[in-house]
């Protein structure tokens, strides 16, 4: 098979190798947003493709795509969804962590940097570098931490601290390095995933509060799993 696999996720790393192992003819396709990305098997090409209409003509060219992208990439998983009407489409996105009654829950960036900016004067964010900016203006004063992957490109206030690391965590780690900066409260959105649920079992461990930032909604009427495996289900059950 051919098969289009939309990435910049472990899942989509895990399903590149399952295919490529199995003799399947794989593309996977990074954003580019991530100076050293962790490179799955097979072939891979980075970069937009233009909007719907660059996707829907490397996808057409594939016998079905599987859109594995992080579960807060919403605009790629739009595209997808407008693009893939001649070829089967997938979503495989892993489930959001189960919530604790005692988070924060809210719906964009922007009401997370308030609430955190109420609850703390030294917050953790972890919330990727790409939505930083949004926490800039309501924490200017705060002593904030900022774990990122890749440096980020906005100019960040003389109180910030920001650290440079890649999951995945562990729990002893995560206690240790919140205990250090003084945290007291914990901003992160729904990713899910083993890679860095260690901060949440940290700021537990803490009884620091947590602000968590929704999912965006999925695509309607797109297939969706959860795992590999059920991807690969999906993929061998195509005609
Ligand atoms: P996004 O806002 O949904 O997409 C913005 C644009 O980036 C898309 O319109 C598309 O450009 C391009 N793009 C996104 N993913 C692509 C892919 N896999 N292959 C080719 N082009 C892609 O996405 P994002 O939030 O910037 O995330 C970018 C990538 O980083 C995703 O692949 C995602 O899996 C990964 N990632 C995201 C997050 C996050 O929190 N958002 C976290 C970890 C990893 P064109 O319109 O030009 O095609």
């Amino acid at each position: 098979m051919r098969v289009l696999v939309l990435g910049g996720t472990a899942e989509a790393r895990g399903l590149a190798a399952e295919l490529d192992s199995a003799g399947d003819q794989v593309l996977s396709s990074l954003a580019g947003r991530v100076a050293r990305p962790r490179l799955p098997f097979g072939e891979v090409r980075v970069g937009g493709f233009g909007g719907v209409d660059g996707l829907r003509t490397v996808a057409e060219q594939h016998d079905a795509v599987v859109d594995a992208t992080h579960p807060f990439a919403a605009q790629i998983s739009a595209h997808a969804a407008a693009a893939c009407t001649q070829v089967p489409l997938l979503r495989l996105v892993r489930p959001g962590w189960s919530e604790e009654p005692s988070w924060l829950r809210v719906t964009t960036h922007a009401d997370a940097a308030l609430m955190a900016a109420r609850l703390g004067q030294a917050p953790f964010l972890t919330i990727g570098r790409q939505s930083l900016h949004e926490f800039v203006g309501p924490l200017a004063e705060h002593q904030v931490l900022a774990r990122v992957v890749d440096a980020p490109e906005i100019a960040v206030p003389p109180s910030w601290q920001v650290l440079l690391d890649r999951g995945p965590y562990v729990v002893q780690d995560e206690v240790a390095l919140m205990r250090s900066h003084h945290v007291d409260v914990l901003v992160t959105k729904d990713s899910g995933g083993a890679y860095t649920r260690a901060k949440l079992q940290a700021a537990a461990a803490l009884d620091l509060p947590v602000v968590v930032v929704r999912r965006p909604p999925v695509q309607p009427g797109v297939s969706t799993v959860a795992d590999v495996a059920g991807a690969v289900e999906w993929l061998r059950s195509l005609p």
